[in-house]
Formats: structure tokens, C-alpha cells, sequence
């Protein structure tokens, strides 16, 4: 057979869309399996937002667009920065891409070379470290747990730093964590960057609408504007609109690396559909309203998961502060997080994803994006599993 590339080799698929895959074969074979592994909202996506997509299909936006976006869309993702997030930004500085994964994708090809570090809060979301390396850059994790909130410290941060550091990665609210950096925390961070110029972040703010009660979404490029040239954006519509098999995202910057990044996707995918970004456009100018009920909803969720976990014993938890995850500490439990999630699947049918894919081989990930009758049943199915060891 063909021998692969090595990078192909390196590659580890995402282990998240493929216990959900083995959730789906196991319930069509009859068995009787809860998922509360999958990442995504289970609400349509609201009509108005169908509607403009419609619409613009009818009116023959079916042809190759301009690769970094229609001209009318990266002006309103602008718009939204400045206004809503406190970033100012000019639609030169935006680029449309296929969801927040391929911002982030582009983003890497065009700020790492081989030898260059990114410094990585773990737990992490699966994709990071993988983008890293196949940009040719290695990782550099900053280690934080349950018992510490999932927060690292500025001197943590300040230790991580070395010569090679060229990227920081921040995702707040965090997946797999439910972590929000609160202003003075987002403070410290930028405080330690004044001292490292050749260090620049990325904020995937993917989860920015979706947050508890009590906790607010800041950008690091509004606490701290003197840096903003060197902080870029991660954002989509995916988790906040219901949007996720749109496929539309978009990087925020410095122009010229947002230029970079619009010259590798002209050379990989080119423009985003043409028609979904006309339905992306109608969901960032209109009222956050749709969004707002929304998010409401998943507050309601994560606090009923949450609420559950901390009931059952042997487990530790950071109450999830945003997102829509629960990410329980269970080494309690005295089982690795693999082994305990495929015997989860196996002996009480309960499909959740090993820590061990974030970063954290003590925890389990636990989705709330789903109905509250499946979240009581997989709280019972976890309660059940725990009573017997
Ligand atoms: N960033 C984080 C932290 C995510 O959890 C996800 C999706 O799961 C993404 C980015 C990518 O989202 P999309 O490419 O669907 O916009």
C-alpha cells in the first residue's frame, strides 16, 4: 500500500466525532444508548436565518464568491467586534472561513514554523494540538485542574514562556472545561505579554453567548488594546446561532496576517458558500433575541447536569461557568478515563468522551446540548455505573 505522509501518520481524528459516530452505529443496531458526547446545539437554526439563505439561493448567489468573504458580511462581523465585543475593526481585518476550525487551521499555517512553541492551557479542546503539529510547531501545555478551577496563574504563564513561545492559546468559555476568564484575569494574562512581544494569542470565543449566570465574556483585545495587534480572534456561528453544518466561522487581526490567512485559503478551499454566508449575514445584523432564549435554554441544561454531577459521589467539578460541558474530575473512581468511558458505553449504554482526548486523563466530558429528560437519564445511567464499583 501507499506509504502515508508522515504528517498524515502524526494525525489523530477527532475522537469526539467518533464516539458519537458509536453512539449512532450502536442505537441503530437496537441497543439503548444516551449521548451526551456530542458538541452541538440540538435547536434548529432560527428561521429568519434559513430564510435569508433561501432567499439568496433564489436570487443566484450559487458562484464563486471573493475568498475572504462577501464584502457586505465581513463589514457586519466588523461591526459586531467593535460594537458588541469592544474591538475595533475594519472589515480588511476579517476573513470568513469554513467554522471557527479552519480560522483556526489558516491561523497556524501562517504564524508557526517548525520549532516555534504554542502554549496551551490543558485541558484543551482536541484540535489545538493537532493544528499545532501540523504546522510543524510543538505544544507546551499550561496544566491546570478541577480543584483549581481550570485556571492557570500569570506566573505559570510567565514560566511556560521561552524563546520559541510564538502563540497562546485562550478559549474561554472553555471546551472541554466550562471555564470563563473573568476581566482581571484576562489582566494578568495581558501583563506577562507586555513583557514577551514575540508572543502573540488567540482568542476562540466560539462559546462567547453561551454563559452562566453571573459571568460575562470580555476579549483580551478590549482589556488590553495596546496589544491588540498581536491578538486575533476565533469566532463562528456554529454554537451560538444553531448553526454548526453551515460551516461558517472567521478570523479577526492584524491585516496582514489575516491576508496570509486569505492567501492559504485561496489555495485550499476558497470562498465560503455563497448563499450560507448571505444566511450567516442575516444572523449577525438581527436581533440577538433567537440567541438570547437560546442560551437561556442551555443555562437551565448546565445547571441540571452540573447539579447531578455534584450529587454523585466520588466526583469533583468545577461548575461549568459557560459552554455547554461538564468536565467532572472521576479518578475517584479509580479508572482511566478511556476505560471508564468504554465501559461506560458498554455496561449502562452512556456515550460521554475521555478526558484523556482534552488533556486530562482524571476527567469525563459530558455534553448538556441535549434534552433535559436525556440529561436526567444519563446522570441516572452515570449514577447507576458509580453504585457499582
Ligand atoms: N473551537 C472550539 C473550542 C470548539 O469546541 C469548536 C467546535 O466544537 C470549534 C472551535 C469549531 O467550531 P466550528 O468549526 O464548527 O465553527
Amino acid at each position: 500500500p501507499l506509504t502515508l505522509s508522515a504528517r498524515a501518520q502524526a494525525l489523530q481524528p477527532s475522537l469526539t466525532l467518533a464516539i458519537t459516530a458509536k453512539a449512532r452505529e450502536l442505537r441503530g443496531e437496537g441497543k439503548d444508548i444516551c449521548s451526551l458526547s456530542a458538541g452541538e446545539p440540538d435547536f434548529d437554526t432560527p428561521a429568519f436565518i434559513r430564510q435569508a439563505a433561501a432567499e439568496a439561493l433564489e436570487a443566484g448567489h450559487t458562484r464563486y464568491g471573493p475568498v475572504a468573504g462577501e464584502p457586505e458580511l465581513r463589514q457586519a462581523i466588523a461591526a459586531k467586534l467593535s460594537q458588541e465585543n469592544g474591538v475595533p475593526t475594519r472589515p480588511d481585518q476579517v476573513l470568513v472561513t469554513n467554522g471557527g476550525k479552519q480560522a483556526l487551521y489558516n491561523l497556524f499555517q501562517v504564524l508557526l514554523d517548525p520549532g516555534d512553541e504554542v502554549l496551551l492551557p490543558a485541558p484543551y479542546w482536541l484540535s489545538y494540538p493537532e493544528m499545532a503539529q501540523l504546522a510543524g510547531a510543538s505544544v507546551r501545555c499550561l496544566t491546570t485542574d478541577a480543584s483549581g478551577g481550570f485556571r492557570f496563574s500569570p506566573e505559570q504563564l510567565e514560566a511556560a514562556i521561552t524563546p520559541a513561545s510564538r502563540l497562546l492559546v485562550l478559549n474561554s468559555p472553555s471546551n472541554p472545561t466550562g471555564m470563563v476568564l473573568s476581566r482581571t484575569e484576562l489582566e494578568g494574562i495581558a501583563a506577562v505579554l507586555r513583557r514577551h512581544p514575540a508572543v502573540a494569542v488567540v482568542c476562540d470565543e466560539i462559546y462567547e453567548m453561551l454563559l452562566s449566570p453571573g459571568h460575562v465574556h470580555h476579549s483580551l483585545a478590549a482589556v488590553a488594546p495596546d496589544l491588540a495587534e498581536r491578538i486575533f480572534i476565533v469566532n463562528g456561528f456554529a454554537k451560538g446561532w444553531a448553526m454548526t453544518g453551515w460551516r461558517i466561522g472567521w478570523l479577526a487581526g492584524a491585516p496582514h496576517v489575516v491576508a496570509a490567512a486569505s492567501a492559504l485559503q485561496s489555495q485550499s478551499t476558497s470562498n465560503v458558500c455563497s448563499f450560507a454566508q448571505f444566511g450567516a449575514l442575516a444572523a449577525v445584523s438581527g436581533s440577538r433575541d433567537c440567541v438570547q432564549e437560546m442560551a437561556a435554554e442551555f443555562s437551565r441544561r448546565r445547571s441540571r447536569l452540573s447539579d447531578g454531577l455534584m450529587a454523585i459521589s466520588g466526583l469533583e467539578l468545577l461548575p461549568p461557568e459557560g459552554a455547554f460541558y461538564a468536565f467532572p474530575d472521576v479518578s475517584a473512581w479509580g479508572l482511566d478515563s478511556m476505560t471508564l468511558c468504554g465501559r461506560l458505553l458498554e455496561e449502562v449504554g452512556l456515550a460521554v468522551v475521555p478526558g484523556a482526548a482534552f488533556g486530562d486523563d482524571r476527567c469525563i466530558r459530558l455534553s448538556c446540548a441535549a434534552s433535559p429528560a436525556t440529561i436526567d437519564d444519563g446522570l441516572k445511567r452515570l449514577r447507576r455505573f458509580g453504585a457499582t464499583l
